[in-house]
């Protein structure tokens, strides 16, 4: 298999200007057209119930800014995009719309996300605003996926506020399939998303060093029979090893790793420049995962890394029941995705305040299945939210 270097991509994406390279789903794999002679195919996989097939690899734009590397992925092959209400304060959207702009509407699927918030009296008014302004945002008159952002307690995903407005976002066509997105609770979330019956996509961490695999696993098959499609989401683990950033998380490895269960439709890594794009895109055209990826990922299971297991144990052990998980997974967009914004975003919206556990003497978490200090891990981000905004990428 040939690589598709930097230089190769920018010449492709400056004929994808003129017309010349567009990727076509013919059947079940998708062919990106030929930039050096030979085509390249990526395998598809069947999104549950939704009709839609697309590459087991996606393009998670999170944090893209340059359209040259979305352009890139789109001439690759890829066909699917993920982004969200309040990623880059809507810019990544726009970003999108801009891009797809000109594009035939059939080569292409975009999956966006927004928080419900329940809490609010306007609920109903701000979540159809959210979407009207997301479909503004990107040009279009609607979105393949929408799916219900980042839902953590148990009994939201069946709630029937939300419920009513998810079903009447896709009877009004803004909306083609209704899903989740997920980091906490999962298996209990997915039995509630299967019984709640409107739910066709899933979004779900999904890695090798889950604690909950089988239990997991055990879920997303009981989804599948009810025809759920499966998105992996934090499938690289935070893409570093530590805070330092200095050794980086072999991506192509847990994507294969990914890709070996079949339950699991595509993956969205969040790509943002030309060289992880093609290591991603080297593994989409060598999926099977090797002796060597199997050796690697072994000895990665026993480093602690950035991912939290969002198992929930620390809450308990906490004296101020702090919302342990979401303030690492704070860390692991900051130190880890090197997105600091999205990191204060996550914190200032559950009010996490800077110096979180001050006044607390003594740490009572001592457990924690991620092998984390926690306290120290939470001194080391909490004062971002006290960063002027304009400060942070
Ligand atoms: S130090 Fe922080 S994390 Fe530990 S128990 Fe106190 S408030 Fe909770
Ligand atoms: S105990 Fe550790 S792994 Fe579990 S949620 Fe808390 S920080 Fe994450």
């Amino acid at each position: 298999m040939k690589s598709i270097n930097r230089r190769k991509f920018l010449s492709i994406s400056a004929l994808a200007g003129a017309g010349a390279v567009v990727p076509q789903i013919i059947g079940r794999k998708a062919i990106a057209a030929p930039v050096d002679g030979a085509e390249k195919e990526i395998v598809t996989r069947q999104l549950g119930r939704t009709g839609m097939t697309i590459p087991i690899l996606s393009m998670g734009v999170m944090k893209a800014d340059n359209p040259a590397v979305v352009r890139a992925a789109y001439n690759a092959g890829l066909t699917h995009f993920d982004t969200a209400h309040g990623y880059q304060n809507g810019k990544n959207e726009e970003m999108l719309g801009v891009f797809f702009k000109d594009k035939d509407r059939s080569t292409f699927t975009v999956a966006t996300k927004g928080k419900a918030n329940l809490k609010s009296d306007n609920f109903e008014q701000e979540y159809e605003e959210l979407l009207n302004t997301s479909l503004r945002r990107l040009q279009m008159d609607y979105v393949d996926i929408f799916y219900a952002h980042a839902i953590g307690d148990l009994g939201t995903v069946n709630n029937p506020r939300l419920i009513k407005m998810l079903k009447k976002f896709k009877d009004e066509g803004k909306v083609r399939h209704i899903g989740f997105s997920t980091h906490a609770n999962k298996p209990a979330q997915i039995d509630e998303a299967i019984a709640a019956g409107i739910y066709e996509v899933c979004l779900v961490s999904y890695n090798f060093k889950l604690d909950i695999l089988s239990e997991l696993e055990a879920a997303i098959q009981r989804g599948v029979k009810a025809g759920m499609g499966f998105v992996a989401m934090k499938s690289m683990v935070g893409g570093v090893e530590d805070a330092d950033a200095k050794s980086k998380v072999n991506g192509a490895a847990c994507l294969r790793w990914v890709w070996k269960n079949p339950n699991i439709t595509t993956a969205i890594p969040g790509f943002t420049s030309f060289d992880l794009l093609e290591n991603c895109l080297e593994a989409a055209h060598s999926p099977k995962l090797g002796e060597s990826d199997i050796k690697y990922l072994a000895g990665l299971k026993e480093k602690e890394l950035l991912y939290c297991q969002n198992c929930g144990n620390c809450v308990k052990q906490c004296s101020k029941h702090l919302p342990i998980p979401d303030i690492m997974r704070a860390y692991m967009y900051n130190y880890g995705y090197k997105y600091p914004s999205l990191s204060k975003d996550t914190l200032t919206e559950l009010a996490v305040a800077n110096n979180a556990c001050a006044g607390c003497e003594k740490c009572t978490v001592t457990r924690c299945s991620s092998g984390f200090n926690v306290a120290s891990k939470i001194a080391a981000i909490t004062p971002i939210v006290d960063v002027p905004s304009h400060f942070l990428a």
